[in-house]
């Protein structure tokens, strides 16, 4: 046995596969050149951030688009920082958005174990192989000694890091640091880079195109003094023995591709491709900047689930920040459904997606526009289920009452658009519910000042008289006419704009103190199916409170 295997065989001890085995275990995918593979690997460290959602939604449709494979893959080496129940909370929240993957932590496949705690084994057998290639070392280095030689590097004005020279453990003989591992001192691995600063290294994003880098001359650590290994070498390791065809992740990762490059380049395996993907950016005061999970609350993606977004909304969106002729698309093929539009690595924005909240509320509000009422109601419920114990109560008061007011003007070519959120379905519509109506302390009725309190107790009483609901909507309308010329507005509104002094008002002003009094709001949905929906006995009720404080 060489001095380098007995070093690996003493910190490996337990480890008998081989890189043989592994490869082996997990052969190539069986799929077509053409198929990709990808994968989200969040760390289970909180909450499901915009900007993941939108890596994974652009991750899973790449995958789906090529009949591949999209995985889920935990990487939970960092357990100080890990948050327990985030990772389900994580698929959990990732299904609701339709991006549910082929193989995962908590489904499995042939691939796996699918977090990186378990996967031990692959990591061990890999540095192992890498101890006696001679690639790779075990480092003493306190902390102390660390930032010590960083301080004396700022002095020189070169490089900091550990590299060439300034990578002392790397001098030491075999035996050193047999005897060291002996004594007991505590050590991380480092890979043996070959790399030189002064050298660039020419490499192909397939979202940013050509880039040159300088190349990696860092002897950096790849297992941590746990034994585990940090991010770089744990990307190099499953990535590879998953089989993924196409790396995408966050563009904060780019300054790292050389060691990656690296990495992969001196175990003789293929380079993935990788497609480093826009930052989510916010623009605050004229500035860009990255949507922040402190600062933003939409940087979480639970912000849009508990204001009652619709999903559809939220995805169609991300469709329109990941390629820039999407919306080109959706306006050419407005009924098709946004999966069926193909997402390019070319045609995503290189400079940081942009996000615009205002944006996701109109898109949300076409949506819930479009949708038929009984779908709209059975999301609504299911909504006010989780998010809205308010709204709950209200909808589960009459089921088929709410369904009656959530359908006034749905279908057809023009649907009216009312909400943005499920969220908002209260403040539109609670009016219909007698325990809403009737709060009225400190309430301040929107009639126009213009009208004195015996012009619209008047108005109120001349309806009172007649409500004509039994007449249909247009018999409804000719009785309101009549109504109003009775008592001086103008039926038509051109004559009263030609004629102001001669009336009162019009009959918009007429049915104006008629919605008021009976909704609280100047502006409704459709005002007689209001009225129907209300019935008459509940119509004159409400005109009759009125009244009486108008005294
Ligand atoms: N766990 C890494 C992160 O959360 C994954 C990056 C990658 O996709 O490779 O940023």
């Amino acid at each position: 046995m060489t001095k380098l295997h007995e070093l690996a065989q003493l910190i490996y001890p337990n480890s008998t596969v081989t890189i043989a085995d592994l490869e082996a275990k997990y052969p190539p995918r069986d799929l077509s050149d053409s198929a990709m593979v990808t994968r989200f690997a969040p760390s289970p460290t909180g909450f499901l951030h915009t900007g993941s959602l939108f890596a994974s939604l652009v991750s899973y449709r790449m995958a789906k688009q090529s009949q591949g494979v999209f995985f889920v893959r935990l990487e939970d080496t960092d357990q100080k920082r890990e948050i327990s129940g985030s990772a389900e909370q994580l698929i959990n929240q990732l299904h609701l958005f339709g991006v549910v993957p082929d193989e995962s932590f908590l489904s499995g496949g042939a691939y796996g174990p699918y977090a990186q705690s378990e996967r031990k084994f692959c990591y061990d057998t890999v540095i192992k192989e890498l101890i006696i290639r001679g690639d790779a070392y075990p480092c003493f280095c306190s902390h102390d000694e660390l930032t010590e030689m960083r301080y004396k590097q700022e002095a020189l004005k070169v490089n900091p890091g550990y590299y060439g020279q300034y990578a002392t453990c790397r001098r030491l003989t075999t035996e050193e640091m047999i005897s060291k591992i002996q004594a007991g001192m505590t050590y991380v691995i480092r890979f043996k880079s070959h790399g030189k600063h002064e050298n660039k290294i020419a490499i192909s994003d397939e979202i940013r195109g050509n880039l040159e880098l300088t190349e990696n001359d860092q002897d950096i650590v790849i297992m941590k003094t746990d034994g585990l290994p940090t991010y770089h070498f744990a990307h190099l390791v499953d990535d590879h023995f998953m089989r993924t065809t196409h790396i995408t992740r966050g563009e904060e990762w780019l300054p790292s591709l050389p060691i990656h490059l690296e990495l992969f380049d001196r175990m003789n395996w293929t380079r993935p491709k990788y497609c480093h993907l826009p930052v989510i950016m916010k623009l605050e005061e004229g500035r860009r900047r990255k949507l922040s999970k402190r600062k933003d609350p939409e940087a979480s993606v639970s912000f849009f689930l508990e204001a009652g977004y619709p999903i559809e909304g939220i995805l169609e969106y991300l469709m329109t920040i990941a390629n820039s002729n999407f919306e080109e698309w959706r306006i050419a093929n407005p009924t098709l459904d946004m999966f069926d539009f193909s997402l390019t690595f070319q045609k995503m924005t290189l400079d940081g997606a942009l996000f615009d909240i205002e944006k996701v509320q109109s898109i949300s509000k076409e949506k819930l526009g479009a949708m038929d009422s009984k779908m709209f109601v059975s999301r609504a419920l299911a909504y006010a289920m989780q998010y809205n114990k308010e709204l709950l109560s209200i909808i589960e008061s009459d089921v088929d009452y709410f369904e009656r007011i959530i359908a006034i003007e749905r279908g057809g070519e023009k649907p009216r658009k009312d909400y943005n959120t499920f969220m908002d379905i209260l403040p539109v519509i609670g009016f219909m519910y007698d325990e809403y109506y009737y709060q009225w302390d400190g309430f301040v009725w929107p009639f126009q000042e213009r009208f004195t309190k015996d012009q619209i107790h008047l108005v109120l009483q001349t309806y009172l008289q007649n409500p004509g609901l039994s007449l249909g909507e247009v018999g409804w309308f000719e009785n309101i006419k009549e109504l109003c010329a009775s008592i001086g507005f103008s039926p038509s509104v051109k004559d009263y704009k030609k004629n102001k002094e001669a009336y009162l008002g019009h009959v918009g002003d007429f049915a104006e103190i008629i919605r008021i009094a009976v909704s609280k709001k100047n502006s409704t949905p459709n005002f007689f199916q209001i009225l129907s929906i209300l019935g008459e006995e509940n119509v004159k009720k409400r005109i009759r409170a009125v009244q009486s404080i108008l005294k």
